[in-house]
C-alpha cells in the first residue's frame, strides 16, 4: 500500500510541484474507452463461446467435477483420501456459483435510477469497494479495491448498487484492465452520464505467489471519463481516495 500512497500522491502534487500536467497519466494507466459510444464493443466484453448458457449451472458444475477429478487424479492425489475426496465438487461449485457467477448475465445487477432531488452537483465516490476477481491466465485471486466516482446528470442510483455492479464484474476470469473499462461502462450506460472515473489497485495472485513472486508490487489501473478528463476533478478525486477515514 505504500506504492500506492506514492503513486496517488505523486499524481495529486504533479501539476503544481512541475507544471506538468501529464504525470498522472504516466503513473496512473489510463486505458482509452471509445468516447460516446454505449454498445460495448468486442475488446470490452469477456469472451464468450456461442451457447455459454445451454446448460444450466448444474449441469456445469456435474461436467466440472468430473474435469477437476481427473486434474488431481493427473497430479496422483488419492481422491479416495476423506480430505480430498469432496474437493472436485467443492472446486466446481465454487467456480459456478461462487468466483464466476458474473459471466452470466442472469446475475447482472438491476438498477432503478432516482432522481437526484437534492440538486447534489459535485461528485460522489465510493471508494475502498472490495474487489474479489480471478486472473484470467492463471485463474488465481485477484483481490484489491476500486474507487468509484460520478457526477449526477439528474439522476443517481442506491450507493450499494454501485458495489453490486464492481463486483458482478469482478466474479469473472478477468484483466484488471478490463474490469476496470466493463464497471466504467455499466456506470455509464446505467447513469446516464460520461462523467465517471473507475480507479482498481489489486495485487494478483499469479505475480505474488508464483513466477516473479513479488509480494511487494500492486497493479493501478483507471478510467476517467467526462469532467474527469480535467485535471482539477482528478486531483480533487485522489484527495478523497488519499483522505483517511
Ligand atoms: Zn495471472
Amino acid at each position: 500500500m505504500k506504492l500506492r500512497e506514492t503513486l496517488l500522491s505523486t499524481a495529486v502534487n504533479a501539476k503544481g510541484v512541475n507544471g506538468s500536467e501529464n504525470k498522472p497519466d504516466e503513473l496512473l494507466r489510463k486505458v482509452e474507452l471509445n468516447g460516446d459510444d454505449h454498445e460495448m464493443s468486442g475488446k470490452l466484453e469477456t469472451p464468450m463461446k456461442e451457447g455459454a448458457f445451454a446448460i444450466n449451472d448444474e449441469t456445469k458444475i456435474e461436467q466440472i467435477e468430473q474435469r477437476f477429478a481427473e486434474i488431481m487424479d493427473i497430479l496422483g492425489l488419492d481422491l479416495t483420501d476423506d480430505s480430498l475426496k469432496g474437493t472436485p465438487h467443492r472446486v466446481a461449485k465454487m467456480f459456478v456459483s461462487e468466483v464466476f457467477q458474473g459471466l452470466n448475465p442472469e446475475n447482472k445487477p438491476q438498477v432503478r435510477l432516482f432522481e437526484n432531488k437534492y440538486r447534489y452537483g459535485q461528485m460522489l465516490v465510493e471508494k475502498d469497494i472490495t474487489v474479489h476477481s480471478y486472473c484470467e491466465h492463471h485463474f488465481v485471486p485477484i483481490i484489491g479495491k476500486a474507487h468509484v466516482a460520478y457526477i449526477s446528470s439528474g439522476k443517481v442510483i442506491g450507493l450499494s448498487k454501485i458495489n453490486r455492479i464492481v463486483r458482478y464484474f469482478s466474479k469473472r476470469p478477468q484483466v484488471q484492465e478490463r474490469l476496470t473499462e466493463q464497471i466504467a461502462h455499466e456506470l455509464k450506460n446505467v447513469l446516464k452520464t460520461e462523467n465517471v472515473a473507475v480507479i482498481i489497485e489489486a495485487d494478483h495472485m499469479c505475480v505474488l505467489t508464483r513466477g516473479i513472486e513479488d509480494s511487494g508490487s500492486s497493479t493501478i489501473t483507471a478510467h476517467y471519463s467526462g469532467k474527469f478528463e480535467d485535471q482539477d476533478y482528478r486531483n480533487e478525486l485522489l484527495n478523497h481516495v488519499r483522505a483517511i477515514k
